[in-house]
């Protein structure tokens, strides 16, 4: 039977394949069919496995402290009584007799498990539930130390929809290279960081589907429809055939969009617009470059870290940079200084003990770095170096107040002290810039742009903290708005401030790449879009048709209006007229 659920879309497209239910609290489990010939040898694996669990288990129980609470002593005599339950062990090998692998086998039979728990009515034996993921997870772990199929993940997920808790932003950079065919999250926000990657990466993405790891099984057919914000468990063939049709139109469009590909970003007015991409990686060049050979006007510098584990040191850091300019081939790159914090921590970063009430308004991006400058400097020193191999602007991340400037700009100066005693050569006019993120960095945007070479509209940030909405927490994603009038005043005050003077504002956050609010914004006189490279060619094509003069008023208009309800018919309004331009230029 076709289920159908609904959740957060955070990354439009539509994902068919099999599922893939990660339980992150339990080992990778690797899925695949054994031949009848492993059949045998698979079930002794699995029962060495389980007796070495149990082995384990004993000698922990012998070595235990004889004052140890009672209570304690039956808890491990009931995992070891679990370990060898009949149920659970001849679940497992009848799985293993239908060609599972022993991992899957034991998955399978844990799920069968949960599920009689969870339809009981005594509250207490609910909850021991999750005995029966310790112990399951103690017999994967010897089944891991010798398993001799270990496929690598990647293999095991191309092609699936991945269903998780919750992914991190280092769990989705793995996934990258994985063909993946989309993935349902049970929590997180559109704006995490997670949701921008996978944006980014073009894959189609659901987050806030509650309870999705009880409702779908391992290998159930998925279909995941990313803009519309739903998915349908085992789809019957007349919807299966729907989604294919729908897809197919998708690749459609971005073939016909493939035209657009290193034209020019100019107006019907004839105003050339700057449209940059948004990278987290030196080989995020190479796809961008296949979609468009423009420049990149946000580099996440911090991705490297995360993905690293640790921070990486000058010298690490100074390669990967020279080889994103060098790849950039004369094109202008944007290198964020590091932004970690909030949802985008390393493995060596993450904090043990209490945790920040609010971690995103805590020891976040530019304050974290003032507080380590020695590691700061080392980044600096990194970015200054790769700007002798080609054009780069350094940009900080949140910045609130003057003292921070005056800080970073005394930090540059030693950075380029240091280098110059080396006879290190760098661009010694590098431009300085900040992201205006912070809703009191974009009401003193006029004294910041007095002192910088350029600012950076970071929306996902200034409507997380105008609006005062977590941006990770998909319980107040409903706020997200982008058209609120305090949000739209912010982004306007910003650009008067560049143009009063005189240097450039672009924007790189979420709402630059969403191509409902192209029209307004370059009505606003924004003149600099950087956005992820799935969503150039969409919003270089709302460019080209636009007459930027014709836009002006109604926007101004705009900027009048109070109610979500109005703005949001003013903005229909003013993207119609671009649906008849389109219709007359493509007609
Ligand atoms: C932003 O806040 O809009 C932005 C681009 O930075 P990040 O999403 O990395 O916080
Ligand atoms: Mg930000």
């Amino acid at each position: 039977m076709s289920i159908m659920l609904h959740g957060i879309g955070v990354s439009r497209g539509i994902g068919i394949g099999n599922a893939y239910v990660l339980y992150r609290e339990q080992p990778e489990v690797q899925e695949f069919l054994i031949d009848e010939d492993q059949v045998e040898e698979e079930i002794q694996r699995y029962i060495r496995a389980k007796d070495s669990a149990l082995r384990e288990l004993s000698a922990i129980k012998e070595r235990i402290d004889t004052k140890t609470p009672a209570e304690i002593i039956a808890f491990i005599d009931t995992h070891l009584l679990m370990i060898d339950d009949p149920v659970l062990n001849t679940g497992v090998i009848q799985h293993i007799k239908q060609h599972r692998n022993a991992e899957w086998a034991l998955q399978i039979q844990c799920q069968r498990l949960i599920a009689v728990f969870n339809n009981m009515q005594d509250d207490y034996l609910k909850t021991r539930k999750d005995d029966i993921y310790h112990v399951v997870r103690s017999i994967q772990l010897c089944l891991g130390d010798e398993n001799p199929q270990q496929q690598q993940l990647g293999d095991a997920l191309k092609g699936r929809v991945i269903v998780a808790d919750d992914l991190t932003p280092a769990d989705t950079l793995l996934m990258k290279h994985q063909k993946i065919a989309g993935f349902i999250t049970e929590y997180g926000g559109p704006l995490s960081h997670t949701a921008i990657l996978a944006r980014s990466l073009g894959i189609p993405a659901l987050v806030g589907v509650h309870k999705a790891r009880q409702l779908i099984n391992a290998n159930e057919q998925i279909v995941l429809d990313g803009k519309r914000g739903m998915l349908i468990i085992a789809p019957d063939t007349r919807s299966l055939k729907h989604f294919k049709a729908l897809k197919r139109q998708e690749q459609q469009r971005k073939a016909d969009l493939k035209r657009l590909a290193n034209q020019p970003a100019v107006t019907q007015d004839q105003q050339t617009i700057t449209l940059h991409g948004n990278i987290d990686r030196p080989q995020d060049v190479k796809s961008l470059r296949r979609i468009d050979e423009t420049g990149v006007g946000l580099y996440r510098t911090e991705m490297f870290f995360i993905s690293n584990g640790s921070a990486p040191d000058e010298d690490q850091q100074f390669h990967e940079y020279r080889k994103t300019v060098k790849a950039l081939k004369g094109n202008p790159l944007t290198i964020r200084t590091l932004d970690l914090g909030a949802d985008k921590e390393m493995k060596d970063t993450q904090q043990h003990g209490p945790l920040a009430h609010n971690p995103a308004m805590g020891l976040r991006a530019i304050r974290r770095c003032l507080k380590q400058p020695e590691s700061f400097i080392m980044q600096l020193k990194a970015i200054l170096r790769a700007s002798a191999y080609g054009p780069i602007r350094m940009m900080i991340p949140m910045l609130t107040n003057h003292s921070e400037i005056d800080q970073i700009l005394l930090l540059i100066k030693q950075a380029k002290a240091e280098l110059d005693l080396k006879k290190q050569p760098y661009d010694n006019n590098i431009p300085v810039g900040a992201m205006i993120e912070v809703p009191a960095a974009a009401l003193a945007a006029d004294t910041f742009a007095e002192r910088l070479d350029f600012l950076s509209i970071g929306t996902n940030d200034l409507i997380q903290y105008t609006l005062a909405l977590d941006r990770l927490d998909d319980e107040v994603s409903y706020l997200y708005d982008p058209l609120h009038p305090s949000v739209l005043r912010l982004i306007d005050m910003t650009l008067q401030a560049g143009r009063n003077a005189g240097i450039p504002v672009s924007m790189c956050g979420e709402m630059a790449s969403d191509a409902t609010y192209t029209r307004l914004l370059l009505g606003l006189g924004l003149k600099y879009f950087s956005v992820p490279a799935t969503a150039l060619l969409e919003i270089k094509s709302i460019i080209i048709n636009a007459d930027i003069s014709n836009l002006e008023n109604d926007t101004r208009q705009i900027l009048n209006l109070h109610h979500h309800f109005d703005i949001t018919r003013a903005v229909n309004l003013l993207n119609s007229n671009n649906h008849q331009e389109q219709l007359k230029l493509h007609g």
